[in-house]
């Protein structure tokens, strides 16, 4: 076993291979240029792959500074895209704080803009409290569930604002598994339509339509492309993820991969070929919310129904 980058902390195995432009390997058979040439290519082949973008478009990245939109942000810039950042601050201790910092940090020396979002002037409070107060009313949701309503309506709301006409989530193909796998075990055939490299099934004018530019590209990828390019982003877990459904299906994964390891990509490729038999049939139309005006498939929005659950 040999590892060639350890002092960048990227054990990736190579077996002493070489490149084949005679580099030394650090991933598999790739050096380090060829490796994060690939990795861009497989972005910029998914783009074209779905008609996710063009060169017209006027892209909103949701930012969070994590490694996954960290990535997701450079290479948009690096391919010629128009890219601005979106980035939403829920307040989760030093986890957000650390986030935000590195993402002013960043955005600021790509050259590219940054918009703060705060879930305290937006909604009054920090996600914790939210969920505190959320519980004291009898509704006992995972910080995952308000956090990701929550995070959707208001990148929605402020890319429309900014004139974007798409948003770039950072997923990648191992959230993508995760999130099939989730949909499935909850024998959630609506929930798993809407999924997918393009999200959303019905179009609506407040809606900004989302993609998903990393959907071929696995975490582990992720992170290694992350540290070589020394990208300033900690690694580490978000605290309030522990006890949530896709913390468990994460987990899952992980001891399936070790037996099977194309199940992530075998997992995603089965689902792009069901999907168009699982939007068949599928009726669902986005229309106002009565509160607030959003895109909703219900009178009232997600988002909206979560707010009127806090306990004042
Ligand atoms: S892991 Fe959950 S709580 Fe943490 S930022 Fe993501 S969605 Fe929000
Ligand atoms: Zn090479
Ligand atoms: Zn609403």
């Amino acid at each position: 076993m040999h590892c060639v980058i350890e002092q960048q902390n990227i054990l990736v195995p190579t077996n002493g291979n070489t490149c084949r432009c005679g580099a030394e390997a650090v991933v598999n058979t790739l050096c380090i240029n060829h490796f994060c040439e690939q990795i861009e290519q497989r972005v910029q082949e998914t783009i074209t792959r779905f008609s996710m973008l063009s060169t017209d478009d006027k892209i909103a990245v949701a930012y969070s500074g994590g490694k996954d939109s960290t990535v997701l942000l450079y290479i948009l810039h690096k391919l010629g895209y128009k890219v601005e950042a979106i980035t939403l601050n829920a307040y989760i201790g030093c986890y957000s704080k650390e986030n935000v910092q590195n993402a002013t940090a960043f955005s600021k020396q790509l050259g590219v803009h940054l918009s703060h979002i705060s879930f305290r002037e937006e909604f009054g409070y920090s996600l914790c409290y939210l969920r505190t107060l959320i519980k004291q009313g009898g509704n006992d949701l995972t910080s995952c569930t308000i956090c990701g309503v929550l995070r959707r309506y208001l990148l929605n709301k402020h890319a429309r604002n900014l004139d974007s006409t798409k948003i770039a989530f950072g997923h990648n193909l191992d959230d993508e598994a995760q999130s099939i796998l989730m949909n499935l075990l909850k024998g959630n055939p609506e929930q798993l339509a809407r999924i997918g490299p393009i999200t959303g099934i019905t179009k609506q004018e407040k809606f900004v339509q989302r993609v998903k530019p990393l959907y071929f590209v696995t975490e582990q990828e992720v992170i290694t492309y992350s540290k070589i390019k020394q990208f300033p982003v900690h690694y580490g877990a978000c605290p309030c993820s522990v006890d949530s459904f896709r913390y468990f299906i994460k987990t899952l994964l992980k001891n399936y991969e070790d037996k099977f390891p194309q199940a992530k990509q075998n997992i995603v490729e089965l689902f792009l070929k069901l999907k168009p038999l699982l939007m068949k049939g599928n009726t669902e139309k986005l229309t106002a919310c009565g509160k607030c005006g959003e895109p909703s498939s219900h009178g009232l929005c997600r988002a909206c129904a979560l707010i009127e659950m806090v306990v004042k």
